[in-house]
């Protein structure tokens, strides 16, 4: 499955319209906290499960949003941060975690 159209709505949300004209919809603060990079991944290992990072505006701010090869995104945030890359199946996985809660 590909993204057929990705848009950043209400500066808050990221849709992702599929090729199979499903919908993605995953908070940007949702994104960011899950960033799979290896940075952000060794910095949530040295916090406790309970730690809730709290983010600045700038790091919540979506920059740029290109495709990686044809199976994943690469997004830069406000704050530079560009190292996350999201293959489709996480992208879709948030969104139902967003769906679920
Ligand atoms: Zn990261």
């Amino acid at each position: 499955m590909q993204p057929a159209r990705i848009k950043v709505k209400e500066k808050k949300y990221l849709q992702i319209l599929w090729d199979d004209s499903s919908t993605s919809e995953i908070m940007l603060a949702n994104l960011r906290r899950q960033c799979p990079c290896a940075v952000c991944a060794a910095e949530k290992e040295t916090e406790s499960s309970s730690y809730v990072p709290i983010y600045s505006e700038q790091q919540l701010t979506l920059k740029s949003v290109q495709s990686v090869g044809n199976y994943a995104i690469g997004v830069i945030w406000g704050d530079d941060h560009n190292t996350g890359i999201y293959d489709f199946s996480y992208l879709k996985q948030l969104s139902e975690q967003r769906a679920r809660n």
